[in-house]
C-alpha cells in the first residue's frame, strides 16, 4: 500500500503520541507539518529552528523508525524549519541565525499593495490581548481605524515602554490597509522626524520635507517625547499637524508620558495633543500577562505548561516586551542545553529576569514546601485534604506568605494546595493575620520564615 504524505504523517503522529510524554509530543512533533513524501524521503517542516534542531536530535530516530515500520522501506528523514523572518527590526535578547529553507509561497493572483515603510504586519488588533490596563486605548484605536478623523483626532496614546503603544498605533494602519480604501498612511518615529528635519534644513529642502508629511490620510508619529526641546522641528510639526487636521485627516501620536508632562514641548502643541482623546496604556495585570504569554506561545507553536506560564507571569511584571523576551530566552535555553522544557528548567533559565527587587527563586510551590519543612510536614501533605492542626497551621501560613511575597492571585494559591477555592484561601490568610496580632511567638516565627525565604530568593 502506498501512503500519501499526509496519511503517513498522521499515522506517524498517532503512534508517536502513545510513546512519548504529552508535552514533548505536542511541542516537538505535532507542531511540525509534513511537506512531502517521495522517493523514500520524508520531508518535515518544524515551526522554528529550535524545533527543527530539537526534533532532529531527540526524536528524529523515533520518527524515522515509525515511518520505516509503516512503509516497510528505508526512510530518510529531512527536517527543515519554516521560521518566518521577523519584520519588526528589533533584535531579541538572544539572536538566532535564521536558517530557513523557504517553502515555495503560493503566488497571489495580484500582488498586494506594498505597506508603508516601518509598518510591522504582525501588529494587528487580532494579536493584541485586551485587559483592563489597555482596554480604553484599544477600543479608541479600533474606533479610529474604523472611522478615521471622525471620533478622536488626534488619538494620543501614552504609557511606559514595551506596553503596546506602537503595536496599537500600527494596528490602526494595518486595519485601514486591509479595509479596502487605498489609504495613504505614514508611520514615523518622532526621532526620525527630527533627523529628517535636520537634514532638510541642512540641504535646503524643507519644502519637499513639508510636502512629504502633508499628503497623508493617516499620520502616525511614534514617541513624540523626542520632539522635546527641538524647537524648530516642533514648529514644523505644528504646521503639519494643522494642515492635516484641517483637511480632516487622522493623526495618532504616542508618548512615554501624558501631554501635560511633556516639558520642553511648546504649549500650543501640548494643547493640540489634548484636542482629541488621550488614553493611557498601563501594565497588564496577572491574568492579562498569562493570556499574552499563552497567545505568544501559540503563535510560536510551542506548548508551555500552566506552571511555566505562571512562573513567567509572576516574574515579568513590567512590560509585554519582557514577557516576550522571557519566552525567547526559555526556548533558546532549552534548545541550547538540549533539555525538555520543565518548570525546573524554566526557573534556571529565567533567573535574573524581571524586577530585581522581586524575590526571584520564589514561587508558590517553593514557599509551600519551605513552610512545610519548618513544621515538619511535606508539601504534599499541605496540598492534601488533611484537617489536623499539624497541617492546617503551616498550610495557612504558607498561603499567607505566598500572597504577601508574590501577590499571587487567590485562585492560583488554591491550586497549589490541591485545588482549594479562593474563599478558603481568604479565610486562611485572615486567620494568620489575626494570630499575628495577638501571638508574639507566632509572629516571630513567621517573621523568621519570611526573612529566610527572601534570602533564599
Ligand atoms: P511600546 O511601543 O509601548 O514600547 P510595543 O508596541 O513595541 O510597546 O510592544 C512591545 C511588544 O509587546 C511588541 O512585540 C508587541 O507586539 C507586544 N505587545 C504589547 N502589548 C501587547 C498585547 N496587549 N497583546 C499582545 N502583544 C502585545
Ligand atoms: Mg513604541
Amino acid at each position: 500500500m502506498t501512503l500519501g504524505a499526509t496519511d503517513l504523517w498522521n499515522r506517524i503522529l498517532e503512534q508517536a503520541r502513545t510513546g512519548l510524554p504529552d508535552q514533548a509530543f505536542r511541542t516537538w512533533i505535532s507542531s511540525s507539518r509534513v511537506v512531502s513524501w517521495s522517493g523514500g524521503v520524508l520531508h518535515v517542516a518544524a515551526s522554528s529552528r529550535f524545533h527543527a534542531e530539537w526534533l532532529e536530535d531527540k526524536y528524529g530516530q523515533v520518527v524515522q523508525d515509525i515511518a520505516q515500520r509503516l512503509t516497510g522501506e528505508p526512510v530518510e528523514l529531512r527536517i527543515t524549519s519554516e521560521e518566518p523572518a521577523v519584520a519588526d527590526g528589533r533584535s531579541p535578547e538572544i539572536t538566532v541565525t535564521r536558517v530557513v529553507e523557504p517553502e515555495p509561497a503560493p503566488q497571489p493572483s495580484s500582488p498586494p499593495p506594498s505597506p508603508p515603510p516601518g509598518l510591522n504586519a504582525r501588529y494587528t488588533f487580532d494579536r493584541f490581548i485586551v485587559g483592563d490596563a489597555n482596554r480604553l486605548a484599544q477600543a479608541a484605536s479600533l474606533a479610529v481605524a474604523d472611522r478615521p478623523a471622525r471620533l478622536y483626532n488626534p488619538l494620543f496614546l501614552y504609557g511606559s515602554t514595551g506596553l503596546g503603544k506602537t503595536h496599537l498605533m500600527q494596528a490602526i494602519a494595518n486595519r485601514m490597509l486591509v479595509g479596502g480604501e487605498a489609504a495613504r498612511i505614514c508611520y514615523i518615529p518622532a526621532e526620525q522626524f527630527v533627523n529628517e528635519m535636520v537634514t532638510a534644513i541642512y540641504e535646503h529642502s524643507t519644502d519637499a520635507f513639508r510636502a512629504r508629511y502633508r499628503s497623508h490620510d493617516l499620520l502616525l508619529v511614534d514617541d513624540v517625547q523626542f520632539l522635546r526641546r527641538k524647537e524648530h522641528t516642533q514648529e514644523e510639526f505644528f504646521h503639519t499637524f494643522n494642515v492635516l487636521y484641517n483637511a480632516g485627516r487622522q493623526i495618532v501620536l504616542t508618548s512615554d508620558r501624558h501631554p501635560k508632562e511633556l516639558e520642553g514641548l511648546e504649549e500650543r502643541l501640548v494643547s493640540r495633543f489634548e484636542w482629541g482623546l488621550v488614553a493611557d496604556v498601563g501594565r497588564p495585570d496577572y491574568e492579562t500577562r498569562v493570556a499574552i504569554l499563552r497567545r505568544k506561545a501559540d503563535e510560536d507553536r510551542v506548548f508551555l505548561a500552566p506552571e511555566i506560564l505562571d512562573l513567567i507571569a509572576c516574574r515579568c511584571k513590567s512590560s509585554v516586551r519582557e514577557l516576550e523576551g522571557a519566552i525567547i530566552k526559555l526556548l533558546a535555553f532549552s534548545s541550547l542545553t538540549r533539555q525538555e522544557l520543565t518548570l525546573d528548567l524554566a526557573q534556571v533559565a529565567l533567573q535574573g529576569l524581571g524586577d530585581p527587587r522581586e524575590p526571584h527563586l520564589l514561587n508558590p510551590t517553593a514557599i509551600r514546601d519551605e513552610v512545610g519543612k519548618v513544621w515538619g510536614v511535606t508539601g504534599a501533605a499541605l496540598a492534601s485534604g488533611g484537617r489536623s492542626r499539624t497541617v492546617t497551621v503551616p498550610r495557612q501560613v504558607a498561603m499567607f506568605l505566598i500572597r504577601e511575597l508574590l501577590d499571587t492571585p487567590l485562585k492560583q494559591i488554591g491550586r497549589v494546595f490541591g485545588g482549594r477555592d479562593h474563599s478558603t484561601v481568604i479565610h486562611s490568610i485572615r486567620k494568620v493575620e489575626e494570630r499575628l496580632g495577638n501571638d508574639d511567638a507566632f509572629r516571630a516565627q513567621v517573621d523568621d520564615l519570611r526573612q529566610t525565604l527572601q534570602k533564599s530568593a
